[in-house]
């Protein structure tokens, strides 16, 4: 059988190559690129400026969607979480989250997680697979015709965090793919630098990310200043400690260029990495490797089967006292969507409970 080609995952000029080989002419390569990405329609059969014949070659050897919305939630803060199946039936998840002056939509790199952070839902999946290219961007089109309408522009600007499922540097290919794809002017038009891509510390994709001249912005996923109480927390640890960890963060500090962002996220479990002895232990972290990216601390979100409790917002506003007067630029991240199992460490909870199911077409 022929493999079908996932047309979502192609750049404008694959495309038009893609097409070439069907024997039509490069524009065609360009107008469905534009159909695609553009206006964001999800089917051969709705894009009426191409000819019959070419649409229903289209469906025979390529695909225009993968994906299927499964379930979509909305939080009373409008923030909106899609439950998502691959071809293959595997799970994926997205959360379009609306603010003032921009929206930023969380994706998933992977189904499921290989990774163990025991304060992390998703890692009780497992790993199912990784994501194409095509899947990447179709979740972000899925989440813009969604809340917009098909194909229409966003009012806002439109930020990308690779924060859903999975951990996007054991996905760096097709996820940078994805990324080339969407950046087009003539498409989505989200340029590298409108994403943030956070990762568990996967130290050799650091340092590669390190030498890519156009690349997203980055975020470290810390939780523990010791490598005993990281370990137990986040078990890549053992792979690649602290030291190596950091000392990859001064190497991809070196490379930074005006208007980039680096943070590492903290994300705050109460009784567990909060006092403020941890607090100084992550300074005096800091300091020693000479970094000077910004924290990010995250109060955790409960969820039913993980054994953590928020940090009290006394504990999260004393932890960051501590940070600032050892000079740490800290900021508190504000939870999205909690009342939807959509903040981050939450997604794939309450699968089973669903609290609103819709067939949705978008
Ligand atoms: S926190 Fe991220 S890297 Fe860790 S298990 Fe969850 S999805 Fe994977």
């Amino acid at each position: 059988m022929k493999e079908t080609v996932e047309l979502l995952g192609l750049t404008k000029s694959e495309l038009v190559s893609f097409v070439e080989t069907l024997g039509e002419p490069a524009y065609r390569g360009r107008q469905i690129f534009g159909g695609l990405q553009h206006r964001r329609l999800r089917s051969f059969d709705e894009m009426s400026d191409l000819p019959k014949p070419l649409r229903s070659r289209l469906e025979e050897v390529g695909r225009a969607s993968s994906l299927r919305v499964e379930s979509r939630y909305i939080s009373e803060d409008g923030t909106r979480r899609y439950l998502m199946k691959t071809q293959d039936n595997l799970p994926v998840e997205t959360v379009f989250i609306p603010e003032e002056h921009r929206d930023t939509i969380c994706f998933s790199s992977q189904s499921g997680c290989p990774l163990q952070c025991t304060f992390c839902l998703t890692a009780q999946l497992g790993l199912l697979r990784s994501l194409s290219a095509a899947e990447i961007v179709e979740q972000i089109i899925i989440a813009l015709n969604d809340a917009y309408g098909v194909g229409v522009k966003p009012p806002r600007g439109t930020n990308l965090v690779a924060m859903g499922a999975g951990e996007p540097f054991l996905n760096l290919e097709s996820l940078m793919k994805a990324l080339r794809v969407m950046s087009d002017a003539d498409g989505l038009y989200i340029v590298p630098n409108r994403v943030t891509v956070s990762t568990a510390g996967v130290v050799p994709k650091i340092l590669e990310l390190a030498t890519v001249p156009d690349r997203p912005h980055l975020a470290i996923s810390l939780a523990a200043p010791t490598d005993e109480l990281r370990e137990e927390l986040m078990p890549i640890n053992k792979r690649w400690p602290l030291a190596e960890l950091l000392s990859a963060c001064k190497t991809f500090e070196k490379t930074l260029k005006p208007g980039e962002r680096f943070t590492f996220e903290y994300v705050m479990l109460a009784g567990v990495n909060d006092s403020d002895e941890h607090a100084r232990q992550l300074a005096n972290l800091l300091n020693r490797h000479g970094l000077t990216a910004k924290v990010n601390l995250i109060p955790h979100n409960p969820a039913d089967p993980l054994p953590y409790q928020p940090s009290p917002p006394e504990r999260v506003d004393e932890f960051k006292s501590i940070l600032e007067s050892k000079g740490i630029h800290v900021y508190v991240r504000r939870p999205r969507g909690r009342d939807i199992f959509a903040a981050c460490g939450q997604l794939a909870a309450r699968h089973s409970t669903l609290i609103e199911t819709n067939s949705i077409g978008v």
